[in-house]
């Protein structure tokens, strides 16, 4: 397979291996390869200027056998539908995965919201749950932040779900503010999930978390709170990275001022007194853990053999090809995948939206204790799976988040 790839092509080739591993009937593969529904939508916004401007945008529902589709919406110059089909296949495996009962969806805007006021954005997230609103809802299809959203965001689309329904629906997403039923500790979810998956993994492979040094490509959301996670529990950030480069540092960063520079200033880069590197020589330092959480396609046939880390946990979805997964492998270097490293996001969301069904408000130790139990047991079945199958651990989670929604449909049976 030639090297370029896309997101849909590297989740497509992924399903084919788990699905020849699993030996799934063809028509089943073929199923599992297709979204079941993908929505297409013109998003006309009143931009600042008075003039009117056309966002395109669109919602991908994969496979919903196992309970409502689940996924988060993104924000984005370059948004295609063929990366929206990918990232709600990875939901589709992920929820499966850490076993919640959801199927998986994502949805995309192509827009450039670094160039957008505050007022633009809620016009355009106002118009596209319109847009949306048929196909989404507590018991269809639950929305979530994803890249260059945020709680504000997942709040504008319940009001606007709550105002169309006539009362308040805060069910209808997850992800919001804890003001309107948002849960503990669902902001820093997704990165104490990788963190804990960091942790699991430096103890098979006979390393320790605390003392060990990290590398993290992205220091949006899933970035920075990584950084800041393992930093409290002792881990060295050596390096940082955003989309205008990377910073280093051998004695190690302190991520709280690293995020308020870049509060600042707009970016990581430029720190006082600390070296700017670019963002390949982020991936590419020398390290006891890698954690890319930007975007897809970071680390491929190029420059895999050039990541110089002892572990890498994958906080962003999709950023390793197949091609640079077979390098880690022949390596030896442990890879744990996106949807089992990231998993902690959506199975806080399902507790978010299971305290919204039931009126309840947990306190943030009791989410965080669930969700240490979720992903220590995800992580302990992907890796049973992945010994008993003498594979890496990305064809042991496909195995069994694959497998798990086979069986679902299998179960439930065609109709008509
Ligand atoms: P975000 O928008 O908050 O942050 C993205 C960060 O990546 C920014 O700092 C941006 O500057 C940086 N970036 C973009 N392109 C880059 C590049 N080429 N090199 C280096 N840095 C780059 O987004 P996020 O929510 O942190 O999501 C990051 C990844 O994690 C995405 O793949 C997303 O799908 C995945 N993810 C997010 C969540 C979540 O809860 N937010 C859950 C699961 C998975």
């Amino acid at each position: 397979m030639s090297e370029a790839q896309t997101p849909l092509t590297v989740a497509l080739e992924q399903l084919k291996t788990a699905a020849e591993k699993l030996e799934l009937d063809p028509g089943l593969h073929c199923m599992l390869a297709n979204p079941k529904r993908s929505l297409i939508v013109s998003i006309a916004v009143k931009m600042d200027n008075g003039c009117t401007r056309v966002f395109k945008g669109c919602r991908v529902q994969h496979w919903d056998a196992r309970g409502p589709f689940k996924g988060g919406i993104r924000y984005h110059p370059n948004v295609t539908l063929d990366e929206v089909m990918a990232l709600a296949m990875w939901m589709t495996w992920k929820c499966a995965v850490i076993d919640i009962p959801y199927g998986g969806a994502k949805g995309g805007v192509c827009c450039n919201p670094k160039e957008m006021s505050k007022g633009e954005l809620e016009r355009l997230t106002r118009r596209y749950t319109t847009l949306l609103f048929d196909l989404i809802g507590p018991y269809r299809d639950v929305p979530a932040p994803d890249v260059y959203t945020d709680a504000q965001t997942m709040a504008w689309i319940m009001d606007t779900y709550s105002q169309i329904k006539g009362y308040s629906v805060p069910e209808c997403v997850t992800g919001k503010p804890l003001s309107i039923g948002g849960s503990e500790g669902r902001e820093e979810a997704t990165s104490l999930g990788v963190v804990i998956c960091a942790r699991e993994a430096a103890k098979r492979w006979g390393l320790k978390l605390k003392g060990a040094s990290l590398a993290i490509q992205g220091y949006g959301s899933v970035g920075w709170n990584a950084a800041k996670i393992a930093h409290d529990l002792g881990s060295k950030i050596v390096a940082v990275s955003d989309t205008a480069g990377g910073i280093y540092s051998e004695k190690g960063l302190n991520p709280y001022d690293v995020y308020k520079h870049k509060s600042k200033t707009g970016s990581v880069v430029n720190y006082r007194g600390i070296r700017n590197i670019t963002n390949e020589e982020v991936l590419e330092t020398k390290c006891d853990i890698l954690i890319p959480a930007a975007l897809e396609n970071q680390i491929t046939k190029k420059n895999a053999d050039k990541i110089q880390a002892r572990i890498v946990v994958e906080g962003a979805n999709g950023p390793t090809t197949p091609e640079a997964d077979k390098i880690f492998h022949e390596k030896g270097i442990p890879l744990i995948p996106d949807i089992l490293a990231n998993s902690g996001g959506v199975a806080t969301s399902y507790f978010e939206w299971v305290q919204n069904l039931t009126r309840e408000h947990w306190t943030l130790k009791d989410v965080n204790q669930k969700l240490e139990n979720k992903m220590v047991k995800a992580f302990n079945d992907v890796h049973r799976m992945a010994k008993e199958e003498k594979s890496d651990m990305r064809t042991g989670a496909l195995m069994l988040g694959v497998g798990r929604v086979a069986e679902a449909i299998k179960t439930l049976g065609l109709w008509p």
